[in-house]
Order: structure tokens, then sequence, then C-alpha cells
């Protein structure tokens, strides 16, 4: 009986098992390395298509005025690079700044400040939503909401919101070789319309206790967002994820992957966990990351956006290329 549930070892699988007889495991480090610009562009023309179906952010009046149809790709790996498109072109991070507050967070100040503040459930309501932190008691739901990362914006070192946002801007400049900027221009065109939504958030938050002062963090978390840079930079940005760091513990790699996972995509976060298998985040200026753990990053970049916020091209382009080279985390085969 014993030996009957014993799990034959991938070397020796035994076919009257019931498992295949395979003896060779390629890995995704070896699948993500075998991608080519001739395999990126086999999706162009049918991403373009889907592209269209998004639509430009309206509530931010300079990422309105962005090129629709723009794109970019490129994968990132220890040892290649391969980019496509309009990969020269920066955007603002918007929301994918998120998991890497995170991470320079959980360096920083550790778990346990972070945690018994945030929360690591995922929310099936909107990322800017005001009706999800009431029913929480202004406790915020996990750090990939606004909620959450405007609370952890509070806990980034220096007096003044430019001096936080550049220890930010520093540290994962140094730690992934990019080469983030702040987009003055976006974030005038941010602090142009007065944040009603995220100052109602901030107000919620020290009402709570969380914040002290709701200006200092809501200049802090709006210039975090309009840090930019160009698709290279966000899968640099990715690897520091997908692979051992020396300054950076596997342990807090895997918060940050498995919170992209449940709440990366917010209220998509499950279908795509499904669909794609891969910690994936996104942001409203139409930029999208993927970690494929051990192996590398894919980064994206299409304006366009569905209504819950995240890039659709985007999200197409990176479904066909993860089926088509087996790269979710899920794929036994
Ligand atoms: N700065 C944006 C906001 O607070 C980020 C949101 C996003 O990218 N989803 O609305």
């Amino acid at each position: 009986m014993i030996s009957d549930r014993t799990l034959p070892s991938y070397s020796i699988m035994k076919s009257n098992h019931g498992w295949e007889s395979r003896h060779v495991l390629l890995n995704a480090h070896d699948r993500l390395n075998g991608i080519t610009e001739a395999h990126l562009k086999q999706w162009l023309n049918a991403t373009q298509v889907q592209a269209r179906f998004g639509k430009l952010p309206t509530y931010i009046p300079h990422l309105a005025q962005v090129q629709p149809d723009l794109l970019a790709i490129t994968i990132q790996t220890d040892s290649s690079s391969v980019e496509f498109g309009d990969a020269a072109k920066p955007l603002v991070l918007m929301s994918l700044i998120k998991p890497f507050l995170l991470l320079f967070l959980l360096a920083r100040v550790g778990r346990e400040s972070i945690f018994s503040k945030v929360g690591m459930e995922p929310s099936d309501q909107p990322f800017h939503s005001i009706a999800q932190l009431s029913s929480d008691r202004g406790r915020p739901r996990n750090p990939m909401i606004n909620s959450g990362a405007i609370f952890l914006a509070s806990l980034l070192p220096g007096n003044t919101s430019a001096s936080r946002c550049e220890s930010l801007r520093y540290w994962l400049n140094k730690s992934a070789g990019c080469d983030l900027t702040l987009d003055k221009q976006m974030l005038a065109s941010v602090e142009s319309l007065g944040n009603e939504t995220n100052r109602s958030i901030a107000n919620l938050l020290k009402r709570a206790g969380y914040i002290d002062d709701i200006d200092l963090v809501i200049e802090t978390y709006n210039q975090i967002c309009c840090l930019s840079g160009t698709v290279v930079d966000l899968a640099r940005l990715g690897l520091l994820l997908a692979l051992p760091h020396l300054t950076i513990s596997s342990q807090d790699q895997h918060i940050v992957n498995s919170l992209m996972m449940t709440c990366g995509l917010y209220e998509s976060s499950s279908q795509y966990a499904m669909r794609i298998g891969l910690p994936i985040k996104s942001g409203v200026s139409g930029g999208l990351i993927a970690i494929v753990p051990k192996a590398g990053a894919i980064a994206i970049y299409s304006p366009a956006i569905d209504e819950i916020g995240n890039s659709v091209g985007g999200l197409f382009w990176l479904e066909q290329l993860v089926h088509a080279h087996r790269l979710s985390l899920f794929q036994t085969d």
C-alpha cells in the first residue's frame, strides 16, 4: 500500500502510475530565453486589433493625450534581452510602482510593520474603492490597491514628499540597474484635478489612525506614481522579483509575487491567475509587468485599458505568449 502511494521521481516516472513518461522537462528559464523577436512579432496585428477595445483613462488629462496605438514589449532574463515595438517610449508607472514600493519597505521596515496594518486579501472592488475601505473600517485591504499603497507611501523614509520619492527611486535604480525619472508634466496633470478620490481614501486612513499628514502622503503617492521608464526599465524592475538578488530576500520576493498574483490586476486577478498563471501588475498608463520566477520578466506597454484599469492589448499579448511558450507557473508539461 505504502509503495503504491510513493510518488515517482521525475527522472524515473513510470507510465503505470498514470503519469506521462517524460524524462526531459524544459524549465521556464530555457523557454523564456528561447523567445525571439520573431516570436513576439507573431501577435502584433491581433494585439493591435484587441487594443482598440480599450480606452485611454480620462481622469488624468495628460494620460488621455497619449498615442493609443503605441505598443512595446520586452523580455529580460539574466542572460538575454529581447525587445519589440516602441520600446524606447517612456511611460509613467502609476500602479506599477505598488509592488516595488512594497518590496522596498519589506527590506526597509520589515514584514511586521507592514502587515500589522495592511491586509493581504484580494478585493472585488475597484482599485480606488472608498466603499471597500469604509466597509473594512479604514484598514487597507491589500498593498496593490490605492488605500494600501497610500498607506505604504507614508512609511517611506524622508521629511518631504520629494525626499521620500527620491529614496524609493534611488533604491530601485541602484538595485535593478534601471533609469526611472520623475515625469513632472504628468505629476502636474495628476495634481491639476485635486485628487478627490485618493484624498477621500487618505481621509479615511487618517480617521482610522493609519496615517497622520494627508497632504504629505498624497504628494508622495502622486510622485511615486509619476516615476517613469521604458518597458526595459519595467522588466528590469521585474527581475528584482524573478531572480535571486544580493540585497533582496527570497521571502520578500515571495510575498510580493504572491500578492501580485492574487491582487495585482484588481477584480480580474483570479481570472488571470487561471488564464495566465503568473504574478502580474498593471497600471492605468497601460503598462504590465509579468514575473516568471527563476527565469525573468516580461514588460508590455499598450496604453488603452479596460474598465478595471488593465491594459487590453497588454493582457492579450501576454496571454498568447505565455500559452505558446508554456510559461505559466502551473504548467506541468
Ligand atoms: N495614480 C493612479 C491613481 O491613484 C494609479 C492607479 C492605477 O494605476 N491603477 O489613480
